[in-house]
């Protein structure tokens, strides 16, 4: 494995992984190039050092081959803009247009490449298609870490075509000391937020992380798994019914690990699932029959703060609460900013997953945080201490 920070690129072609999977407006334009800004650090790196760079992504959920709106010829443009660059395009990420523009590119030279994901072959790792690509260039680069936990042909297969020409880029380098720095080397006290609306999504990493946080907080609808597990009304509020004893199984090992494991103490209830419903705070075991709890509560909000000022290490993923809705929202952005103000105080923050990212961004926090990871699934698998493909493969 080589390292973009040293690599001498003079002369050589680099097919870089990226993530370009952003979001696009009615008229196909970038609406949110967050994605694209994250991977400029690498693409940079490789022309100061007098390489070309090949670019490939995927973009959406195509079904089964070409579609116009899930085209990566829409970002064209704005990355070209970005770079401050003439960036060219292959509108088929193999055969021989593909070939025929990576062989002519000179140092300095971006070319992007459509969206992989128009094949089959890129989704099941098909070793052909891997082999089709990495004949375009000279050096593998994995720069896309949310993906990185696929096995997918652009992700993980390519990289035995290159057997020491490979290496991470500067966000999957980066997102791996920034985890790191949360589930190896934490300082104490160590304290995990999770909320979000299913208990079930996350009860592989709750479980791995009771073996090291010191205080769990839990909020967000999984809430009341744990309320009715207990025994308390919950009313109508989302509940999983087959994981009640899973529920009880993290209380029990929260016990066993002596981790200081908080629950709502107070819920913020609706009577339908809108904005505009009426609403009542009640205790979090104590909703209203046919009654919605959508937030946390003030005195839970009073109590995760405390334990969030006097914290040093935080980790973030799922909100509080429907944030979405304004009336919904402020146990949420409460314990955003409590993080944040941890985090001045010189706490290591993380925070990770789509909707806790989305949160963090509404409500301007997200230069007060420490990191902000780009891996939803990625994320939570390198954290519960599985090999990721994508990691594995360029490391062997
Ligand atoms: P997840 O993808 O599992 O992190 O869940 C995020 C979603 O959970 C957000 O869209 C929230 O609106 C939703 N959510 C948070 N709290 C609740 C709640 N009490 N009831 C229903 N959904 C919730």
């Amino acid at each position: 494995m080589q390292d973009i920070k040293t690599y001498d690129f003079s002369g050589k072609k680099a097919i870089v992984r990226v993530d370009f999977n952003v979001p696009l407006n009615d008229k196909f334009e970038v609406a949110d190039d967050t994605r694209i800004r994250a991977a400029l650090a690498t693409i940079n790196q490789i022309i100061k050092k007098n390489g070309s760079v090949i670019l490939m992504s995927h973009l959406g959920r195509p079904k089964s081959g070409y579609e116009e709106r899930f085209s990566l010829k829409h970002i064209v443009n704005h990355l070209s803009e970005l770079l401050g660059k003439e960036v060219k395009f292959a509108d088929n990420c193999i055969g021989q247009q593909a070939k025929d523009i990576s062989s002519t590119l000179i140092s300095g030279e971006i070319l992007l490449l459509e969206n992989l994901r128009f094949y089959k072959e890129e989704k099941s790792g098909d070793e052909d298609f891997a082999k089709k690509l990495s004949e375009l260039a000279d050096i593998y680069v994995n720069d896309a870490f949310g993906t990185a936990h696929r096995a997918h042909a652009s992700t993980t297969v390519i990289a035995k075509f290159f057997p020491n020409d490979k290496m991470f880029g500067y966000l999957i380098e980066n997102e791996l000391t920034n985890i790191d720095n949360v589930v190896k080397n934490s300082k104490k006290p160590f304290t995990a937020i999770m909320g979000g609306a299913k208990v079930s999504s996350k009860i592989s990493i709750i479980k791995e992380l009771l073996k090291k946080v010191d205080n769990l907080i839990i909020g967000g609808g999984m809430t009341y798994t744990f309320i009715k597990a207990q025994g308390g009304n919950i009313g109508s509020s989302l509940v999983e019914e087959n994981k009640l004893d899973m529920a009880l199984e993290i209380i029990d090992l929260a016990k066993k690990y002596n981790v200081n494991l908080l629950l709502p103490i107070d819920s913020i209830n609706a009577d339908k699932f809108a904005n505009d419903a009426n609403i009542e705070e009640t205790e979090v075991g104590n909703v209203s029959d046919n009654w919605i709890g959508l937030d946390i509560g003030n005195k839970t909000i009073e109590k995760y703060i405390e334990v969030i000022n006097n914290s040093a290490t935080i980790l973030w993923n799922g909100p509080m609460g429907v944030f979405e809705m304004s009336n919904f929202e402020k146990g949420t952005k409460k314990i955003g900013e409590a993080i944040a103000l941890s985090t001045q105080k010189g706490a290591f923050s993380l925070v990770g997953g789509g909707d806790s990212v989305a949160a963090t961004n509404k409500y301007g926090l997200s230069k007060n945080v420490s990191y902000i990871s780009t891996g939803g699934g990625a994320l939570l698998e390198y954290m519960e201490g599985k090999e990721l493909p994508g990691i594995k493969a360029i490391k062997n």
